[in-house]
């Protein structure tokens, strides 16, 4: 016997009914008992998937009204103090307002969820933070689907990875300190399951695949030891990398049984191949979209099972919160792009396959012959296809000149060939690129999808957009001009879109966090440039004015990290090609005079990999890839960069590598404490730190701009600093966005002249 279970589901709903349902809530138009019941029935159909296939048990805690670790939060009693909330008593409106925030309070802090684009909330540890266990999220889950009658297996984040992934607040301390209060809360929660009749609870702890200090390793001995008292069957689950090198620590805990990710490094499991209780093997992807090759990981779980025997489990690599839910709903997809359909699993397919593979292991792979074939026989088929191969695109990248990532001269010659013609003024004021987008710019963008305007219609709106953007920025005197993007609807989407090698899909969202859903797009083929995408737009808006117009794409990394990546080739691979196309663009564009060009890549610090060891590479081939889509243009063409959401203190190095002539970046909220950083490395270029934060409609006074820029100006020469906000200004109306950058401008001016007297 081979126990199939799953690590989580996603929550949303196949078609986003929670989101909808909880934002209809905020609204006030739904009642809480109509949100409870969309919730009931998202669950309910996700347990019925797991039982239709076949699933030992069904997962229960896994679906969160915000986000998981939040749920968490409540249910240790770790909520914020200053929030004043009991968290034995929390309401439903309380929990929303943690996530949220309330006229009082911030809410609390979100930050990506290991390297996938989920967000979770925070904890906030005090040096006298109180927990108190709450089990209610988890019991009413548990109850919901015993009542269904369903065998039910609880999952929560294990107490190190809860501890790890929380922020210390107030007083000086360290969190781990606080692992002695947390285990009892712990240790009751899994009482009350085990109250519950629950045999098995999944902890979550995937913190063990980053770089853990030495106090946090000895403390998994410490904390699974006490909670060994809790004779409830526990298997620990780690997730998004290898835990090889912990081996001998993952064997010498109490645990009943241990989750491994096969698909991120399937060589870990030799690893662990004498490994003495249950061992669950994570073999489908649940990060990504592909349809796998299940004779192929059948052969290795036949495998697998002569040494294992009943205490093989399998399962996807990790929650399959990160996957779309059902692919079978993409008729569309599945009518235009048939040999792609053919090659995609969602998240039910996923459980399908893994339906498969549990009745090949258990009867006999002749059971499930056909699927087995099909299964091959699409990957086959994927291999082999003309839609993904370019033979001119692999040849490209094989014969790339020596130098073809690298400037034609040095920065030190370039700025001067640039300023040259560009003229500008020291504390050169611009903008981050999109203007606000209103409700007639998404409205003529979605009358044109519907095919109810015209290409020049639609064309005819969106010029005049730019014309008023343009005309905007030249009473503003903005030096560097920008045309706003309004024909974008998203920065990836709209590449993506133009691009050769990618595919969109209706429903394929993913929570991001809480209600927010993201639809990346897939990029299943060699990427190539068929066309110029942004040159008509830019050069339309050229002729408009006199001064440098900005020309506006989205990075390779950004593009790359935003997307569902193939994966038969290496993501750097992908990457370069998308430089290259990019590159195409850049040449394009400086053809058509705009010698001013912004290579967009916020998601460049996210793509770092979860253990530093890792770090060095992929620097490595996302700054060649930035350079290979930057360089081949004059000295005089000016490639800026744009970067935000994150801190960058710590690839600095590696963002000088760009070597961008101006690169500007998010640094308002932090008081430019990032500055210091750049200073400190000397940083080479030009540099344009975010003067005020754009994410909220609050005008900032000149003397909070004039602190800034002075605080800029002691560590960055005046001629290389450059004035801009934070980042784009699409999600603010028009008027605090003239009035802001009215403020930016004045502000400057007034330095300016300071510093010429
Ligand atoms: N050019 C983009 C914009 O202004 C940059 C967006 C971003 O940094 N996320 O909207
Ligand atoms: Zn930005």
């Amino acid at each position: 016997m081979t126990t199939l279970h799953f690590l989580g589901f996603p929550r949303v709903g196949a078609k986003r009914e929670l989101k909808f349902a909880q934002e209809r809530y905020w609204r006030k138009e739904l009642s809480e008992q109509d949100l409870r019941y969309v919730a009931k029935s998202i669950r309910e159909k996700n347990w019925y998937h797991q039982a239709q296939a076949n699933a030992n048990f069904v997962t229960v805690g896994d679906f969160s009204f915000y986000d998981h670790m939040l749920d968490l939060q409540v249910a240790t009693g770790a909520i914020p103090g200053r929030f004043g909330f009991d968290s034995q008593q929390l309401s439903l409106d309380q929990y929303f307002q943690l996530a949220r925030g309330n006229q009082q309070q911030f809410a609390i802090e979100m930050t990506k969820w290991f390297d996938t684009n989920y967000h979770y909330l925070v904890p906030e540890f005090y040096a006298d933070t109180q927990f108190k266990a709450n089990p209610n999220h988890y019991l009413e889950q548990i109850h919901e689907a015993q009542q269904l009658g369903y065998q039910v297996k609880p999952t929560l984040v294990g107490p190190i990875t809860f501890l790890w992934l929380g922020k210390e607040k107030g007083a000086t301390f360290n969190r781990l300190d606080l692992l002695n209060k947390l285990l009892p809360v712990y240790e009751s929660l899994l009482n009350a399951f085990l109250q519950a009749g629950v045999q098995w609870v999944q902890l979550d702890e995937p913190a063990l695949t980053q770089d853990l200090p030495a106090e946090w390793l000895q403390a998994y001995k410490t904390a699974y030891a006490q909670l060994s008292a809790v004779k409830i069957n526990k298997i620990f689950a780690t997730y998004f990398g290898s835990v090889a090198e912990h081996a001998p620590l993952l064997k010498s805990l109490p645990v009943e049984g241990l989750h491994i990710d096969l698909v991120r490094d399937h060589k870990q499991f030799s690893a662990f191949a004498d490994y003495p209780k249950i061992l669950s093997l994570g073999v489908i992807d649940g990060r990504n979209i592909w349809r796998t090759n299940l004779p192929h990981i059948l052969d290795h779980l036949q495998d697998a099972k002569a040494l294992l025997g009943e205490r093989l489990w399998i399962s996807s690599s990790c929650s399959l919160l990160h996957c779309p839910y059902d692919l079978s709903i993409e008729t569309q997809l599945q009518e235009k792009q048939p040999e792609l359909y053919q090659w995609l699993a969602f998240g039910l397919q996923k459980v399908q396959e893994l339906s498969i593979l549990k009745k090949a292991l258990v009867e006999s792979p002749s059971r499930v012959q056909t699927e087995l074939n099909e299964s091959q026989c699409a990957a086959e088929a994927r291999t082999h296809s003309q839609l993904i191969h370019r033979c001119e695109v692999a040849e490209r990248l094989a014969n790339l000149p020596e130098n073809a990532d690298q400037r034609k001269s040095p920065y030190q010659q370039r700025i001067k060939a640039q300023q040259a013609w560009l003229q500008l003024p020291n504390l050169p004021t611009t903008t981050i690129g999109s203007f606000p987008q209103t409700l007639n710019i998404r409205q003529a963008r979605a009358k044109f999808k519907k095919g109810e305007i015209s290409v020049s219609e639609y064309e005819a709106a969106m010029k005049k957009e730019i014309a008023l953007v343009v005309k905007a920025q030249e009473e503003l005197d903005l030096d560097v001009l920008v045309h706003g993007e309004p024909e974008r609807n998203d920065m990836v989407e709209y590449f993506g879109e133009l691009l050769e090698g990618f595919a969109f899909t209706k429903f394929g969202w993913v929570q991001s966090y809480g209600s927010r859903c993201i639809k990346p797009p897939i990029i299943y083929g060699d990427v190539q440039r068929s066309q110029p995408m942004t040159v008509a737009w830019s050069q339309y808006a050229q002729s408009l004015t006199n001064r440098p117009m900005k020309g506006m794409l989205t990075g390779p990394v950004t593009i790359l990290q935003w997307s569902f990546v193939r994966n038969d080739i290496s993501r750097a691979t992908v990457c370069k090609q998308i430089a290259l196309a990019l590159n195409d663009e850049v040449l394009d564009l400086e053809k058509a005079g705009i010698k001013v060009i912004q290579i967009d890549e916020p998601a460049i610090r996210e793509g770092l990999p979860l253990k530093r060891a890792d770090w060095r590479q992929y620097l490595q081939w996302a700054g060649e890839a930035f350079r290979l889509a930057s360089s081949g243009c004059e000295d005089s063409t000016q490639i800026h960069t744009h970067m935000c959401y994150s801190e960058f203190n710590d690839i600095l190095p590696a963002i000088a590598a760009l070597d961008a002539d101006v690169i500007t970046i998010e640094t308002s909220r932090s008081d430019m404490e990032l500055l210091n950083a750049f200073a400190d490395f000397h940083y080479p270029n030009d540099i344009g730190p975010g003067v005020y934060d754009i994410h909220s409609p609050r005008i900032p006074t000149a003397d909070e701009i004039e602190h800034l820029l002075r605080k800029a100006l002691k560590v960055i020469p005046a001629e290389r600093l450059w004035v801009n906000p934070d980042c784009g200004l699409k999600t603010r109306g028009w008027s605090e966005t003239i009035e802001a950058l009215k403020v930016m401008v004045k502000v400057t001016k007034q330095l300016r002249q300071e510093l010429t007297n």
